[in-house]
């Protein structure tokens, strides 16, 4: 199928090609490229059909390469499709001066590893590869494909699940939502929670509302562990066990795209250190755990991370610290959970460590003090242990 590439409009790289009475038209000289827009006071349209560039007379009247005789420039513009179809080679060597790349450095950095597209995917997908081609055989590039991994996100849709439109007037326009107090970090976040990056979905207020609610809980529990004393160290297992699972699972998420999931794990990891802090703070685990949370949360987020990563006590900004690592024998809970029953009724919860011996995992029972409460000064007539599970305490 033809495309036509050839706009009458102002913005756009000009054609090089000069009109000559005789020898018709001639190719720019490659000495006399780039052929430069000229200054121009008004970009209008004039209704005449011709490209805004025709009035600028001193621009249009030239001399014809060939002969050297009086001939005018092309005045219509290149569709921004042209530019679209190569301008990520253009990125591999942008500061080029003498030409548009140099193909060693270009085969250096290109193909581009992972392409993100949205509207116009599939015809710019088309394009991109047929010029990509055309170079190749051109020996400006090795390769024929320029692009590795190629996705194409979902588009966001009304409240209504239609398109949006303006003439339906069911338009969001995100400067409302950031006016509206929810601020930018909730509206990235938000449409990055909306569903899988590769579906369509639909605009939800109470969603949206939603992760607000989220992002100020993570404000909250930053500024109570700043005002804390930080004395209290009996969660720290916990803490950091949740903090390293939430890095691996954050991790393997943003490496499959799946930014979604990623910040329902950002939202379970708050929820956890929520119950885990109402004992109190410890200073160094709770730090950094708080700290990760502003690390992660950084590529959603990135104004509310930096401001707690600061009043966190950190001198370098998030952006420049390195990605978290986690460590996978933290992850593995080293405790277990046994019930304790008196006389077949459950009185108490103990959690122990998984390899503590049968001995002291029945005295710990029994010292439990609602044990206690129902053994009393009784002798048990029988204490006994389901490795893992429980102890039977029979009075
Ligand atoms: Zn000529």
């Amino acid at each position: 199928r033809d495309w036509l590439i050839s706009r009458q409009r102002y913005w756009g790289a000009p054609i090089p090609i000069i009109h000559c009475d005789e020898h018709g038209a001639v190719a720019v000289p490659e000495d006399q490229l780039p052929v430069v827009l000229p200054v121009i006071e008004d970009y209008a349209p004039k209704g005449d059909g011709l490209s805004a560039l025709a009035s600028a007379t001193e621009w249009v009247n030239t001399t014809c390469p060939t002969c050297g005789k009086p001939a005018k420039r092309e005045t219509d513009t290149l569709d921004g499709y042209a530019c679209s179809s190569w301008y990520l080679l253009r990125y591999g060597d942008p500061k080029n001066a003498e030409r548009a790349w140099d193909p060693e450095t270009i085969n250096y950095w290109n193909p581009v590893d992972y392409y993100v597209g949205g509207d116009h995917a599939v015809a710019h997908l088309l394009y991109v590869r047929f010029w990509t081609h055309v170079f190749n055989e051109m020996g400006l590039t090795d390769f024929k494909e320029p692009v590795k991994k190629l996705i194409y996100h979902g588009y966001i849709n009304a409240e209504d699940g239609r398109k949006m439109s303006k003439s339906l007037g069911n338009v969001i326009d995100p400067l409302d939502i950031i006016d509206q107090g929810y601020g930018a970090d909730s509206l990235r976040t938000y449409v990055l929670f909306m569903g899988p990056i590769e579906l369509d979905a639909a605009w939800s207020s109470k969603s949206i509302a939603g992760v607000y609610r989220f992002l100020n809980r993570v404000w909250v529990l930053a500024q109570e562990y700043i005002e804390s004393d930080k004395s209290f160290v009996g969660n720290d297992a916990a803490v950091t066990r949740a903090q390293h699972k939430t890095i691996r699972r954050v991790t393997e998420d943003f490496n499959r795209l799946s930014f979604n999931t990623a910040i329902s794990a950002l939202m379970e990891y708050t929820n956890e250190l929520y119950k885990l802090k109402v004992d109190g703070f410890s200073n160094e685990v709770w730090g950094e755990a708080l700290r990760v949370l502003t690390q992660l949360i950084a590529p959603f987020a990135p104004h509310l991370s930096e401001e707690l990563n600061q009043e966190l006590g950190s001198e370098i900004l998030v952006q420049n610290t390195p990605w978290p690592l986690w460590d996978d024998s933290l992850i593995i809970n080293k405790t277990i959970t046994i019930i304790v029953q008196v006389n077949g009724k459950l009185r108490a919860k103990l959690d122990v460590a998984k390899d503590a011996s049968e001995d002291d995992i029945k005295t710990l029972a029994l010292a439990e003090e609602n044990v206690q409460a129902f053994v009393g000064n009784k002798k048990p007539t029988k204490v006994i242990y389901v490795p893992g599970r429980l102890v039977s305490v029979v009075v």
